[in-house]
């Protein structure tokens, strides 16, 4: 092969590409890992249970001893709501940092679990900084815990967890981290910052398939949090406490998902870990942000915000430009992006994480050069109104 040839296969049987923050494309590898039935009881498969915490937590370095890995059935959203269920105590009081839909989720749940909350509220994704969440809770000392988004998968920002947590810290109070499109690519590890639970699941960046999430939590808290939760299937400290007695999840395991999760979790190894998965997705970013403003698009974020998971562009100001056109062309070519999630200005969001590589972004580039050629689209500069948001992130 020459230094230029993909150095990842290609989707299996000309699937196109997902350009998307999870499902994304996964390997044939951990797709293969999935053609084989387990007993959720069997010892084969209490083994595997084992081995996926295990390397989970090895993920967070130094430090990680004083944690444990409760991996939790169903999508994302289902282990977001059992570590707040089961870490803000009935009594306690959650202040919830959004800026975007996913912190909006987050102090949802808190509302449908009955937990006093607050929001501060910054919008599409001006992010929350530590100087405002240190005023909040000098001003509120009923607050016991802060709820932050590593990287806001709506706007694609990278918050600043480190200064929020050090703000968190400083006034006596406990993180909890939804790190579900980060974890595995942006370094999350507690000797850098503090706090005491966090969250993600098998379909971002570790490149496995839907069906399970994973909380990671310190064990004083994991212990702490018997009798917290509302919910029985939901319940962290149950499934931890069963799985540490019997080795087996309370419920039925997603037996498929697993299997194909460990065989990720063994490629994320051998690309090194944290680092190797955080610097392939920092290079798809790179290239595909760079080919795209060659040829005219902005990102709604500047550089020091932009995260490596996935980019917001905002759509051209062309009267031509239709996005729903745009979308359906990209998709013809071989790859599926995402429509964005602004609420003022029109957007589009593509994401550099699952089985890709800076080759792939190359052709994402020419496959959308192409298609605005078709859509005859001469400009793809934004409206202004796009440019005057953006100003307000500089202010
Ligand atoms: C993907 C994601 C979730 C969970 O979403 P599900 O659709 O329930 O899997 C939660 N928070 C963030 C930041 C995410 O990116």
């Amino acid at each position: 092969m020459t230094a230029s040839a993909p150095q990842i296969d290609p989707p299996f049987l000309g699937e196109p590409y997902l350009l998307t923050p999870g499902p994304l494309t996964t390997s044939y590898e951990v797709k293969q890992a999935m053609l084989r039935d387990w007993g959720s009881w069997d010892d084969d498969f209490r083994a595997m249970t084992r081995d996926m915490r295990s390397r989970l937590l090895a993920l967070l370095g130094e430090g990680a001893g004083e944690f444990d890995c409760v991996p939790m059935q169903g999508s994302g959203s289902f282990a977001v709501e059992a570590m707040l269920a089961s870490f803000v105590p009935r009594d306690g009081k959650a202040l919830v940092l959004a800026n975007g839909a996913y912190g909006l989720r987050s102090a949802q749940t808190l509302q449908y679990l009955g937990r006093a909350h607050q929001v501060l509220d910054k919008g599409d994704y001006l992010p929350p900084r530590g100087d405002e969440v240190a005023a909040i809770l000098a001003c509120d000392p009923s607050i016991t815990h802060v709820v932050a988004i590593h990287c806001e998968t709506s706007s694609g920002i990278l918050n600043p967890v480190e200064e929020i947590s050090e703000a968190v810290y400083a006034a006596g109070r406990k993180l909890l981290i939804d790190s579900m499109s980060a974890f595995g690519a942006i370094e999350l590890k507690p000797s850098q910052i503090r706090y005491e639970a966090m969250v993600s699941s098998a379909n971002k960046c570790i490149e496995g398939v839907p069906g399970f999430g994973f909380v990671i939590a310190r064990k004083a808290e994991l212990e702490a949090a018997k009798g917290n939760s509302h919910s029985l299937s939901l319940d962290v400290h149950a499934q931890w406490a069963h799985m540490e007695k019997t080795g087996q999840w309370r419920f039925t395991p997603p037996t498929h998902v697993v299997a194909a999760f460990l065989e990720a979790l063994k490629a994320h190894e051998a690309e090194g870990g944290v680092e190797g998965r955080g610097a392939r997705y920092t290079r798809n970013r790179d290239v595909m942000v760079a080919g795209m403003r060659e040829l005219g698009f902005e990102t709604l974020l500047q550089n020091r915000w932009l995260s490596p998971i996935i980019v917001t562009f905002f759509c051209p100001a062309d009267a031509n430009f239709v996005f729903g056109r745009f979308y359906e062309l990209m998709k013809e070519k071989g790859f599926i992006i995402y429509p964005g999630k602004l609420t003022v200005v029109d957007s589009f969001r593509v994401g550099c994480i699952g089985q890709m590589d800076e080759h792939v972004m190359r052709q994402v580039v020419t496959a959308a050069k192409e298609t605005l050629a078709e859509m005859g689209v001469a400009s793809a500069a934004p409206p202004a109104a796009a440019l005057e948001e953006r100003a307000k992130l500089a202010a």
